[in-house]
């Protein structure tokens, strides 16, 4: 039997969670097991499977945030197309943000209402020499994002970004190089590794039902302790540097006095805030021109 005390400890702790707005920005490339292009997208053989563990451990995340006393939650579908998570298997009052484009990219729906931030699936950075499938924003298009002189990857910048309205990263889940690389830069977050990366595509990885018991215990401990963790803040303006595979973006972009053509393969623009800053970088990596499908 447990003391009184006890007792009365767990509904502080549960007390302390109650309550709260969590914003949950998914992605699939730091999801269990996944490793290839195989399991990314809708040709792969094993995308449809894949898309079972990205919305489970999307799942773990809200059961856990939901038993730590969360009352609300929003997500963000963000890996290619936008549309990977079953929505009909989470929670009925769970809502999803779907598709793009979206302002702030794989962070839509963030404000200053809510009370904490999990990033579910992610890799590490285009800057990263380890990390499976790491890239920032685009694989085929971009080689180096940095601000103010620093490489940012996808968990940083979205860090940043949920900072600009004062909301601290609870969890990141994704493979070790993904988590460190993201800690190194923000603090105190909770690491939540699913997968230990060997190469670009090639992990050991935990099965997906240790996956979601991991993501589960450090949501459920983060909830409870939201008050230890800050937002990651970057105070503007900012300086923001793109390093593009291709030589014809920066070409392109540098006639409009914005982009400062840095060398041949890259642009650098200001921003006020990371708010401004990811709007432009929606413009930069999405805008299609006469290419845009309807
Ligand atoms: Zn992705």
């Amino acid at each position: 039997m447990k003391s009184k005390l006890t007792i009365c400890l767990l509904s502080l702790t549960m007390l302390m969670g109650q309550g709260k707005k969590i914003f949950i920005s998914a992605d699939l490339e730091g999801v269990v097991g996944a490793v290839t292009g195989e399991q990314l997208g809708p040709s792969g053989f094993e995308y449809q499977r894949f898309r079972e563990f990205m919305t489970g451990e999307v799942n773990a995340a809200i059961n856990a945030a939901r038993s730590a006393g969360a009352t609300e939650i929003l997500v963000a579908d963000s890996h290619g197309n936008g549309q990977n998570l079953l929505i009909e298997k989470l929670p009925k009052d769970v809502q999803v943000i779907r598709s793009w484009p979206r302002p702030l990219g794989m962070m839509e729906g963030i404000n200053a209402s809510f009370d904490g931030v999990i990033f579910t699936g992610y890799h590490a950075s285009t800057d990263n020499t380890e990390g499976v499938r790491a890239h920032t924003f685009s694989s085929a298009r971009l080689t180096s994002v940095k601000v103010n002189g620093q490489p940012m990857s996808e968990g940083s910048w979205n860090a940043a970004i949920a900072g600009q309205f004062g909301v601290p990263i609870l969890v990141v889940a994704g493979d070790d190089a993904a988590v460190k690389e993201v800690k190194s830069l923000i603090g105190n977050a909770e690491g939540a590794i699913v997968k230990e990366s060997i190469s670009f595509h090639s992990a050991k990885t935990l099965h997906p039902e240790a996956a979601y018991d991991l993501i589960a215990e450090k949501t459920a401990y983060a909830v409870k302790n939201i008050k230890k963790y800050k937002p990651y803040k970057i105070r503007g303006p900012v300086t923001v540097s793109v390093s593009f595979k291709h030589y014809q973006p920066s070409q392109v972009l540098a006639y409009l006095d914005m982009f400062k053509r840095t060398n041949s393969h890259t642009i650098e623009f200001k921003a006020k805030n990371m708010i401004e800053a990811s709007h432009i970088m929606r413009v930069v990596t999405g805008y299609n021109g006469g290419n845009a499908k309807p």
